[in-house]
């Protein structure tokens, strides 16, 4: 009675949307909460994506189910983006549209993984990557990136934690937590080591293309030998502001985009049909204001990276695009406030948010308990008040 399955006892609940939720806690409580905890544009969607929303609306015509995978032509206009932009020659038959890029990865595992098979996570990781392993019955191995080298898994480390169950190798490059950016020649020696091994593919998170301070990005697929070997998620949330319309997608090779198509078709039918006609007009329209976007967090990342050199004990890398940082604040560990004592990551965060009124989230659910996640995703003001906050509340711990 009452027994959940072992499946779901196997994993985590996501820990940015439980940060999230404390924070909304505290504020519905009257608190003057600064959230830095979701990562989720404090930017409106553009005018002209909203606009072709409310005119699908008034056509009429786009109220039933539409295809499992998505609508042929946003489909196309996606394709068409990634032979101009990108480099890979993918087709409509390619893409699979899903709610979110969250599914889009949790639809490719689920088509690929065979119970007991191992996924290489790059670490830090995105929260849900590992949740979503196991999810799918694989199993995580973390393979680390320290500090020094700003995060960045190495190929050599790749290749020593490949093994005859290895399946997939996971990664987000512009990396949610750490804001590293892999150059062209890191990702080349990576997926060198991959094109060794036949059986191992890669799922490219790539949410955060557009929010890439280096001037460069490239797409995974796009590297030579590799289009067979790359499952790229993409979506519209971060680089057109759209997180609660819920738009990603993976790109693939047909068998793999036909196996997400097919669990797509039991699981959701499709995504919302609304949702897809504006996602088009963000594909295929002006792209003004999302530069003017990264412009921004451009500006924060810089003021962010100024104010956390002015607390002490904090170690940062300088991120290179997304829009977080992931401090390591191990300084403070073993230090007391009164009663109050900093023992873990949690506990810092826990201080921060009652004391400070600022909520981040602990790093350990990113793979490294010496560290936080902080998200610049919010007005200037906000991030000087909350780094403000944070400095004197941390210099009453002794
Ligand atoms: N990707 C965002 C984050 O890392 C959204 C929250 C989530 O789905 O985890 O904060």
């Amino acid at each position: 009675m009452n027994t959940l399955s072992a499946r779901l006892n196997s994993f985590e609940e996501s820990a940015t949307l439980a940060m999230a939720a404390k924070a909304r806690e505290f504020k519905s409580r009257g608190y003057d909460v600064i959230n830095l905890s979701l990562g989720e544009p404090d930017f409106k969607t553009p005018q002209h994506i909203c606009e072709a929303a409310k005119n699908a609306i008034d056509e009429g015509k786009y109220f039933a189910y539409p295809p499992v995978a998505g609508y042929a032509d946003f489909r196309e206009a996606l394709a068409a983006k990634y032979a101009k932009e990108n480099n890979v020659p993918y087709k409509a038959e390619n893409i699979v549209i899903s709610n979110g890029a969250k599914q889009s990865i949790a639809n490719a595992m689920l088509a690929i993984l065979n119970p007991g098979d191992e996924v290489i996570i790059f670490s830090p990781y995105w929260v849900s990557y590992d949740a979503l392993v196991r999810l799918s019955e694989g199993t995580p191995v973390l393979v680390k990136g320290s500090i020094e080298n700003d995060f960045k898994v190495t190929a050599s480390q790749v290749e020593a934690a490949i093994t005859p169950k290895t399946r997939v190798v996971i990664f987000s490059s512009p990396c949610n937590p750490t804001g590293s950016v892999f150059s062209k020649y890191e990702l080349q020696a990576i997926t060198n080591v991959i094109l060794k091994h036949e059986n191992v593919l890669v799922i490219a998170d790539e949410i955060y293309e557009h929010i890439n301070f280096t001037g460069e990005f490239i797409s995974i697929a796009s590297l030579p030998g590799m289009f067979e070997r790359t499952i790229t998620v993409n979506g519209f949330a971060k680089g057109f502001a759209m997180t609660g319309w819920r738009i990603g997608y993976i790109a693939a090779p047909k068998w793999i985009a036909d196996g997400c198509n097919k669990i797509q078709g039991q699981l959701t039918s499709a995504n919302c049909s609304i949702a897809q006609r504006a996602a088009l007009a963000a594909i295929t329209g002006d792209i003004t204001p999302t530069l003017k976007m990264v412009e921004a967090y451009k500006k924060r990342r810089d003021i962010v990276f100024q104010l956390l050199k002015e607390i002490p004990g904090i170690k940062s890398n300088y991120p290179q695009g997304a829009f977080y940082f992931f401090p390591d604040v191990s300084y403070y560990f073993g230090k007391s406030n009164g009663q109050r004592t900093i023992r873990n990551d949690e506990d810092f965060c826990m201080y921060i948010l009652e004391e400070g009124m600022v909520s981040l989230v602990p790093g350990g659910a990113f793979g490294d308990a010496n560290c936080v996640r902080l998200s610049y995703a919010a007005s200037e003001e906000d991030l000087r008040e909350a780094l403000d906050r944070m400095k004197k509340v941390l210099a009453r711990l002794q």
